[in-house]
C-alpha cells in the first residue's frame, strides 16, 4: 500500500471555553494534556471506542500559560499567567493529579517552561523580563537573568548545560548554567527581526532552530563553534510552533498562514550570506539613494538598494530583474536575485524543493508530535484541540 502523503485529522477535542494556550502528548499512553486561558488544566485518554474523552480537569488560580511534563514520574509542571509554576503528580491510571509544590517563579505571565531531570531544575520565562532557574524538589531559586524584553521560550540541553532563552525583540540569550547556582552569559543570537515564538534543539548535532514573526526559521549551529546560520523561508505568516524529529531528520514547522511545513535536515542548506552595503550598484556601479555625491557627480537620480540572496552583492533594481526559489538556501518562496547569479542557476538541480507545505485549514498556536504512534496534535485559538495522523510522510 503506498503511504498516505497528507495529513490526516482523526479527532477534535472540545471542552475549553477559550484559547488554549498549550498542549502535549502524553508518550505511549494515548493521552493529551492542554492547558488554557480558562484556568484549566486538562487531561484526555483515549478509550476503547478509539474517541479521546476528559478524564481531568483541574481549575487553577490563573489562566493556564505553560506546560512541561517528565512521564518516568508522571510529574507536571504548569506555568500560569500570575507567575505560579504549580508542579502535579499524575496517578498511575491518570485519572487523578495531586498538588505538590507551588513556587513563586514570576511577576508576571509565564510563556515557557521546560524541566531537566537530571539535575532536578526547572527552568521558567515570563513577561516579567525574566528567565528563573529553581530547583524542582525545594522551590528555591537558583539563579536569575534580566532580559530588555519579554521573554518568550526557552530550551535546554543537559549535556552542554546551555539554555536558550528567547525574547519579543528577536534575539536569543545563550546562557551556561552550572551546579552551584552559576549562570554565565555566553552569547546573544541575533538574526530574527521580530518576536521569537517557538524553538527546538537537535540533540544529535546540537542544533537551535527559531521561529517568529518575521516569517522566518533560522537554524544556528552551535556545536560548530563556527557560528553557523542557515535561514529557511517559505511560510506567509508568523510562524508559532517548531517540531523536531530525529528519527526523519524533518523539522514541522506551524504558521498563522494555516499551513504545515515539513523541511528535509538530512540534506545540507547553503550558510545565509551576508548583504553588504555599498554607495553603488556593484553590477553597473549607478549610485543608490543617499549617495548625494555619486548623483551629483553623475548627475542622476540615484537608485534604491537591494540585495540578491544568492551572492549577497548590493544591487539595483536593473541588475536584480529576476526572483527565483533557492532551496539549497533554505529559500522555498521566490527571492531577488542579481541578473549574474540567475544566469548561473540551474533550472533543475538547484530548484528542487527541500520542504513541502500542507493546508491544514486552521492556524495552530502550539503542536506536539508522537513518533511512535504517528499522531500530532495542534492548539488553535478557536478553543479547539485537533489530532491528525501523519504516519507515513513525517516519521
Ligand atoms: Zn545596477
Ligand atoms: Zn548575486
Amino acid at each position: 500500500m503506498a503511504a498516505r502523503r497528507s495529513p490526516l485529522l482523526i479527532h477534535k477535542l472540545e471542552g475549553h471555553s477559550s484559547e488554549i494556550h498549550s498542549a502535549l502528548i502524553i508518550p505511549r499512553e494515548e493521552g493529551i494534556i492542554t492547558a488554557g486561558a480558562d484556568k484549566t488544566v486538562r487531561v484526555w485518554l483515549k478509550r476503547e471506542n478509539n474517541q479521546y474523552w476528559p478524564s481531568i480537569c483541574h481549575s487553577a488560580s490563573s489562566p493556564c500559560t505553560a506546560l512541561a511534563y517528565f512521564h518516568e514520574h508522571r510529574r507536571l509542571f504548569v506555568g500560569l499567567a500570575n507567575g505560579l509554576v504549580v508542579l502535579f503528580e499524575l496517578s498511575e491510571d491518570l485519572n487523578r493529579m495531586e498538588r505538590k509544590m507551588l513556587t513563586a517563579a514570576h511577576q508576571a505571565r509565564i510563556d515557557d517552561i521546560t524541566f531537566c531531570p537530571l539535575n532536578e531544575w526547572i527552568l521558567s520565562v515570563s513577561r516579567d523580563k525574566t528567565f528563573q532557574w529553581h530547583c524542582s524538589q525545594t522551590a528555591k531559586r537558583l539563579g536569575t537573568l534580566r532580559t530588555s524584553g519579554w521573554c518568550t521560550k526557552v530550551v535546554f540541553d543537559s549535556e552542554s548545560q546551555l539554555a536558550f532563552v528567547a525574547e519579543y525583540s528577536g534575539q536569543i540569550y545563550v546562557l551556561k548554567l552550572e551546579a552551584g547556582g552559576k549562570l554565565s552569559e555566553v552569547n546573544t543570537l541575533k538574526a530574527h527581526t521580530g518576536s521569537v515564538q517557538t524553538m527546538c534543539w537537535d540533540n544529535e548535532r546540537k542544533r537551535l532552530m527559531s521561529g517568529g514573526y518575521d516569517q522566518t526559521i533560522f537554524i544556528w549551529d552551535i556545536a560548530g563553534g563556527k557560528g553557523q546560520t542557515f535561514e529557511l523561508n517559505g511560510h506567509f505568516s508568523k510562524i508559532n510552533s517548531l517540531f523536531y524529529s530525529h528519527v526523519s531528520r524533518k523539522l514541522i514547522s506551524a504558521c498563522d498562514d494555516k499551513q504545515l511545513g515539513i523541511w528535509d535536515l538530512s540534506i545540507d542548506r547553503d550558510e545565509t550570506c551576508i548583504w553588504e552595503d555599498k554607495m553603488n550598484c556593484q553590477i553597473c556601479e549607478k549610485p543608490f539613494i543617499l549617495n548625494f555625491k555619486g548623483m551629483f557627480v553623475r548627475k542622476e537620480m540615484g537608485r534604491r538598494q537591494h540585495h540578491c540572496r544568492k551572492c549577497g552583492k548590493a544591487i539595483c533594481e536593473v541588475c536584480s530583474a529576476h526572483s527565483t526559489r533557492l532551496p539549497t538556501m533554505g529559500y522555498e518562496k521566490s527571492v531577488r536575485v542579481c541578473n549574474e547569479c540567475m544566469r548561473e542557476i540551474s533550472q533543475e538541480a538547484d530548484m528542487k524543493p527541500l520542504a513541502v507545505f500542507f493546508d491544514i485549514g486552521v492556524a495552530i498556536n502550539k503542536i506536539d508530535i508522537d513518533i511512535q504512534s504517528g499522531i500530532m496534535i495542534g492548539a488553535s485559538s478557536d478553543r479547539v484541540l485537533r489530532v491528525w495522523d501523519i504516519k507515513g510522510f513525517v516519521m
